[in-house]
């Protein structure tokens, strides 16, 4: 049996990001990883949508410069030459991530683990062990136990299709439905959105999904709210019916699941240790990342509190300060974290909604500012889309609790507002900042 002093199981970004800083500080570490390196965000996730989505922007872009005066027309979309350059760019990632795995000293194993107990593992028929154990196995795309289910692509289906196809529905009512429903059409694909209630996305503030939806009803995309999907019968290969609760029925190409996700534990042998997991399956965490069981920890997807990269970066990283380097108190704060939803317009948030704030503080206590206006990019041409922005102040000294916005560049915004938001910045400290001209940033520091 060989041992470590760190084994971390899963190289996705939680694994990767903790196993490296443990290395960084001198600790014997062994990785094991079942998938390909990089785990969701590199393969199947942020890296692959990202690109995607710039495509999308690109198809966009090219509407909005005949308003400029320029002459040209989107003749067509090479899909299999756009996947095949994204595939290069993700197979360089992967170098990068051995070779920094091999800068810091980490043991790098491809297999599938399983625990015998708390601090042995098997994988490939060989054992390990280490006083330390981390799970960071992520993990997958739900799917629905309905007639014809097996029909539907997931996320990971559809970032390995060489075609693009003519017709798709989505459903699911968050980021990746959202997300794909946007690309999709803005890449010339009819796409449908179905989901079960009034609105998708019901966590974010009502002012950005009441705009998205508004302008997704103009960009094309038919909406199908309400709608529980019953069945899915293959009429011909790329010809799908769906058929929902409420009778309706519809024909595509293509359907896609985005309906949440399931952490990967059920074939880890926890069974064999004291590490308890949720109903959901999720693994039970303190704050320290601290399974029920002692020296097994757990960071990233498969504690299902925050699913994003940086998140499972930073905790990942934080929890290697604490075990290697002396870093006694070193955890990672889940409240505050600033997201964006790649969009078409992109939506970034932070901290509280108005209903949230209101819910927490009372309605006296809360103040809300908002701007509505027209990126200067739109301002000539013929397309134009609106930026919305808002902020969620408490008490008299107007703290801001929430910021959120929807809109051309709120992607790129967002990081320095966390940044203040985390400091504890007032509407005060927003407006003795001078703006920038002529940005649309500017408007957070100018609302009356
Ligand atoms: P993963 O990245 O899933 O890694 C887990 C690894 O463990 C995998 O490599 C897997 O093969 C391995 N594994 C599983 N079981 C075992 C085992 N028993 N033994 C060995 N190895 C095992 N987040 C953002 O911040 N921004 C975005 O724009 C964004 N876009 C996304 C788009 C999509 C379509 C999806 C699906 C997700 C997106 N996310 C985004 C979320 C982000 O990808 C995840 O939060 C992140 O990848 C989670 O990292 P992780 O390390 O916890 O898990
Ligand atoms: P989400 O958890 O975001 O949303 C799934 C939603 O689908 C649910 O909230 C629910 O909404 C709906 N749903 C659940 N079950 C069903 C069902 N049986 N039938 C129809 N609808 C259903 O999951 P996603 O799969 O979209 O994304 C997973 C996670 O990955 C995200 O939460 C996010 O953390 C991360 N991610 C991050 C991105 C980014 O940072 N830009 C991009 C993509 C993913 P309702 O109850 O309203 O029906």
């Amino acid at each position: 049996m060989k041992t470590y002093d760190y084994i971390v199981i899963g190289g996705g970004s939680a694994g990767i990001a903790s196993a490296n800083r443990a290395g960084m500080h001198g600790a014997k570490v062994l990785l094991i990883n079942a998938g390909p390196i990089g785990g969701t965000c590199v393969n199947v996730g942020c890296v692959p949508k990202k690109i995607l989505w710039q495509a999308g922007s690109l198809a966009e872009g090219v509407e909005h410069m005949s308003g400029y005066g320029f002459d040209v027309a989107l003749n067509s979309f090479n899909f299999k030459k756009f996947v095949t350059r994204r595939s290069t760019f993700i197979d360089r990632l992967h170098t990068a991530y051995f070779n920094g795995l091999n800068n810091n000293n980490v043991d790098y194993l491809e297999g599938y683990a399983t625990f015998l107990d708390n601090h042995r593992i098997t994988v490939n028929g060989e054992e390990f062990s280490a006083p330390h154990v981390l799970i960071g196995t992520g993990g997958r795309p739900s799917r629905l136990n309905i007639e014809g289910g097996e029909y539907a692509l997931t996320s990971d289906d559809f970032f390995e299709l060489q075609e693009l196809p003519q017709s798709v529905l989505l459903i699911g009512a968050g980021y990746i439905a959202a997300e794909f429903s946007g690309t999709l059409q803005a890449l010339g694909v009819q796409t449908h959105w179905a989901y079960r209630f009034e609105r998708p996305l019901r966590k974010l503030d009502t002012m950005l999904t009441d705009y998205l939806m508004t302008v997704y009803k103009e960009q094309g995309v038919i909406l199908h709210p309400h709608s529980i999907i019953k069945k899915i019968k293959k009429i011909s290969e790329k010809n799908y019916k769906i058929i929902f609760e409420n009778k309706k029925e519809i024909l595509v190409e293509a359907v896609i699941l985005a309906t949440g996700r399931i952490p990967n534990t059920e074939k880890l042998g926890l069974e064999n240790t004291d590490v308890e997991v949720t109903e959901k399956g999720h693994i039970k965490v303190d704050k320290y990342q601290n399974t029920t069981a002692e020296g097994v920890y757990a960071v990233g997807d498969v504690i299902g509190k925050i699913d994003l990269t940086p998140v499972a970066i930073a905790a990942g990283r934080r929890l290697s300060e604490r075990l290697f380097n002396g870093k006694t108190d070193s955890y990672l704060s889940y409240e505050t974290i600033p997201t964006v939803l790649f969009t078409h317009p992109v939506i970034g948030t932070v901290g509280l909604t108005e209903t949230e704030a209101i819910e927490k503080y009372g309605k006296e206590e809360v103040k809300v500012y908002q701007s509505k206006f027209t990126p200067m990019y739109f301002a000539i041409t013929e397309i134009r889309q609106k930026c919305l922005m808002k902020l969620v102040c408490v008490g008299k000294e107007e703290k801001i609790v929430g910021l959120h916005g929807i809109g051309l560049g709120i992607d790129e915004m967002l990081q320095g507002f966390a940044v203040a938001i985390n400091m504890g910045a007032t509407k005060a400290d927003f407006d003795n900042t001078v703006a920038i001209h002529p940005t649309g940033a500017e408007e957070f520091v100018t609302m009356r």
